[in-house]
């Protein structure tokens, strides 16, 4: 059905753009090397037969017309930045499997009734300037100007990245799709975990998609002397976020999905001799069932509380960042996993614990996820990989979805 040998290619092809001396691969937005691979690509889009736009925001757009060309689109597609030293698969297979759909419902002569858009997002990683999903939220209209004031390590702001990519800040208006007009959104991606490789399976549906819940906590001592100060007069900072990290560990464990992570912590003042006044740190907690989430959260705020008062510690909880989880569309599902059906494949049901672009595209329409196999769940690295068959039969499965769905 698709042909596995080009798709292969072009993924080896796309990935020397961008590729490190170190090992991996580098392609930041708005930089040569995202626009190199976006070039490849539109040439690919272009020999696939697709009519190759890029929009306000930099998204490339390859479409190929319906019968009715006034009706909602079926969009499918991913990105081609990275993070740094990032791997192979992460984006670019979405889009190259989008790209190699269309090329092959060209050479057998089909005709769908809706038209068909595949689209590479600009920024999706956020890597350059720690926020990400530029091109998804751009589409979706949400995207603000004010954003588009954070700043990379250099102090360039997104506004001035994009001005020297050649795009106008002003407009990014003009990205935004009206409601209605999208009639689905897919994406081909790498599981990057481990449960289709442990249940030896290429081809995975994606159910939904985690929502990260960001906090960061402050807890507030007395710092004093670590030699004069007895046990029993303290109010160690530490020892108290000591204990509040083992009830996040202890209520995530109770629940079969939550997922809660402490990546940054900070002891104050940090001397070896003085008992810690302050101690910051922040907590990663993610479910893809939004209740679920909240409970939990409830359940290690108010264990923080107890804690905190029973050592004389103040503690302050800061959100930083609240992503509500994304329920896959249950029909787009269903298409996929007729999709497999047709291809004699089977798929089971996969909880993406990782976020992508169609979280911004949740209130502009229905969306669905494929999920390739990773070997060893390995990803952001050099080692991410999918093999030539996994990759081919993801691009498959698009390609049946894909015919489903633009079919009225
Ligand atoms: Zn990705």
């Amino acid at each position: 059905m698709v042909n596995q040998e080009r798709l292969w290619q072009r993924l080896m092809a796309l990935g020397e753009i961008g590729k490190q001396p170190s090992g991996g691969i580098t392609r930041l937005s708005f930089t040569a090397e995202e626009r190199a691979a976006k070039n490849l690509v539109r040439q690919w889009m272009i020999e696939a037969g697709l009519a190759v736009r890029e929009d306000a925001v930099g998204n490339l757009i390859g479409r190929r017309e319906g019968r009715d060309a006034g009706a909602a689109v079926v969009l499918a597609g991913s990105h081609l930045d990275s993070v740094l030293n990032g791997g192979n698969f992460d984006g670019p297979l979405g889009a190259l499997s989008a790209v190699e759909a269309m090329q092959c419902m060209n050479e057998a002569g089909v005709q769908t009734d809706r038209p068909i858009e595949v689209i590479a997002f600009t920024d999706e990683e956020g890597a350059r300037f720690r926020f990400g999903m530029i091109g998804s939220r751009a589409l979706a209209g949400t995207l603000t100007l004010d954003e588009l004031e954070a700043t990379d390590s250099d102090g360039v702001r997104i506004l001035d990245a994009m001005r020297q990519a050649g795009l106008n800040p002003a407009k990014i208006s003009e990205a935004a799709r009206s409601k209605g007009s999208v009639h689905a959104y897919v994406e081909v991606h790498i599981e990057q975990g481990k449960v289709l490789e442990q249940a030896g399976l290429p081809v995975g549906v994606v159910t939904g998609l985690a929502g990260p819940l960001w906090l960061k906590f402050t807890i507030i001592g007395q710092a004093s002397h670590a030699g004069t100060t007895p046990m029993s007069m303290r109010h160690d900072a530490l020892v108290g976020a000591a204990e509040i990290l083992q009830v996040i560990e202890h209520e995530t464990r109770k629940e079969e999905r939550t997922v809660g992570t402490v990546g940054q912590f900070s002891v104050f003042p940090g001397g070896v001799n003085i008992i810690p006044g302050r101690v910051e740190f922040t907590l990663d907690l993610r479910d893809v069932d939004a209740d679920t989430r909240q409970n939990v959260e409830l359940r290690i705020r108010q264990q923080a509380r107890q804690i905190c008062d029973a050592r004389g510690l103040a503690l302050d909880v800061q959100v930083l960042q609240d992503i509500d989880p994304v329920h896959c569309s249950v029909d787009i599902q269903n298409t996929v996993y007729e999709a497999c059906a047709a291809l004699g494949l089977k798929a089971i049901p996969v909880v993406s614990g990782a976020g992508h672009d169609c979280m911004q595209l949740r209130d502009l329409c229905p969306v669905g996820m494929i999920f390739v196999r990773s070997k060893d769940g390995v990803s952001h690295h050099p080692d991410e990989w999918s093999s030539p068959e996994d990759c081919a039969a993801g691009a498959a499965v698009l390609y049946h979805t894909l015919l489903k769905l633009a079919t009225v």
